[in-house]
């Protein structure tokens, strides 16, 4: 039996996560959940996963829940004490990290020095901090066990293999819904338009990362750290079916590859059962129908967000904070309809020209630089 503490547990990763649960009840047990906001949603998932701990954004949330779960033995917790608390609980093996954002930063570091595995679909830890927390996981023994599809297919694709004979990772993208569009068109794209991602699922913030190429440049960054490599070893490949999820090749020619239906439960659970798999009710791939697997270089001097990530990823220390908190920033705006989508980009480059860089930041140096970059872009006039 596997105990699991699911940080951020009402959001896309977090509910597909408990759906994995759900269908393996004799092999994992949930001990902590936490939320923002969505606390209707929380109270259900107490009621049938029945942890022992759950935190909420504050204290106001956490006291309208507990007025709500007045039934059930359960600790309420809120806040960043909430989050630490639930990353740390003694009963827990592994931590999921589905929540969305730099907020899961100091949970992670406290989870690993409490020798939790992390199972990682927060992308902000590794993009912001993977030069402390690679190190961290190796001094504390700790495995740090992909969820993101793409890596978790490189995960797959490295199985009995030796690291150093990569020869380079092949990181798939699907181009979003705006492949194969100018800048001209890029100009026009409404918000409805960028939330239609054409093969997967997921939260709001990340379909619009996906739509820039920005998610992918975050992916790259991601990979750069979880597999040891330089960025001039990390090249993406689109595909726009996202059959193939991503592939390894080898110093031989050899690659490697992982395919499968578009399904995050598939990388959610091979988190969780590594090294070992377990049944999944996915839909199976039948390549009698699947005609055409198409593959193209993603057009770099479009989608600006995957040659920017490239550019911080290879500058470094506090770079890809100031990347990642810009566009953080600039993703809200749009989300809120008060930006353009190519705005996206221009608040990015603002702040990277800004910035004073920071070499090898600690996690208070990288909070801060969050925090600069929020007061820089709001007093910008663009
Ligand atoms: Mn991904």
């Amino acid at each position: 039996m596997k105990n699991i503490a699911v940080l951020g547990s009402t959001g896309s990763i977090g509910t597909q996560t408990l759906e994995v649960v759900r269908e393996h009840p004799d092999d994992y047990n949930i001990v902590a959940l936490s939320c923002a906001n969505s606390i209707d949603l929380l109270e259900n998932q107490i009621r049938e996963f029945k942890p022992i701990l759950v935190s909420v954004k504050d204290e106001a949330k956490a006291n309208d829940l507990k007025a709500r779960i007045k039934d059930i033995d359960c600790k309420v917790s809120y806040g960043m004490e909430g989050l630490i608390e639930l990353a740390t609980i003694k009963e827990s093996d592994v931590l999921v990290t589905a929540i969305v954002g730099m907020i899961g930063l100091r949970p992670t570091v406290s989870a690993i020095k409490a020798g939790k595995d992390i199972a990682l679909a927060n992308k902000e830890t590794l993009v912001t901090a993977g030069h402390l927390i690679i190190p961290m996981a190796e001094e504390y023994n700790v495995s740090i066990l992909p969820v993101d599809s793409e890596h978790s297919a490189i995960f797959q694709s490295l199985n009995g293999e030796k690291r150093e004979n990569i020869e380079r990772i092949l990181l798939t993208a699907s181009g979003g819904p705006f492949r194969g569009y100018t800048k001209e068109m890029l100009s026009k794209v409404t918000k409805a338009q960028a939330l239609k991602h054409p093969n997967w699922a997921m939260g709001n913030k990340i379909t619009i990362d996906s739509s820039t190429l920005v998610n992918k440049g975050l992916e790259v960054m991601e990979a750069k750290w979880l597999f040891g490599v330089s960025y001039d070893k990390v090249k993406v490949v689109v595909h726009p079916q996202s059959i193939i999820h991503s592939m390894v090749e080898y110093r031989d020619g050899a690659i490697i590859a992982e395919l499968g239906s578009p399904d995050m439960k598939l990388p959610i659970q091979y988190a969780l059962t590594y090294p070992d798999r377990a049944d999944l009710d996915t839909k199976r791939l039948d390549f009698a129908t699947l005609k055409d697997l198409t593959f193209e270089d993603p057009d770099m001097d479009t989608f600006e967000g995957l040659k920017l990530a490239y550019e911080v990823g290879n500058i470094g220390g506090s770079m890809p904070t100031v990347y990642n908190a810009a566009n953080e920033y600039a993703v809200a705006k749009f989300l809120n309809d008060e930006i353009r989508f190519l705005d996206i980009y221009e608040y990015i480059k603002a702040a990277i020209k800004e910035h004073v860089l920071i070499d090898n930041p600690s996690v208070d140096e990288v909070i801060e630089t969050e925090r600069w970059v929020y007061e820089t872009l709001n007093k910008l006039k663009l």
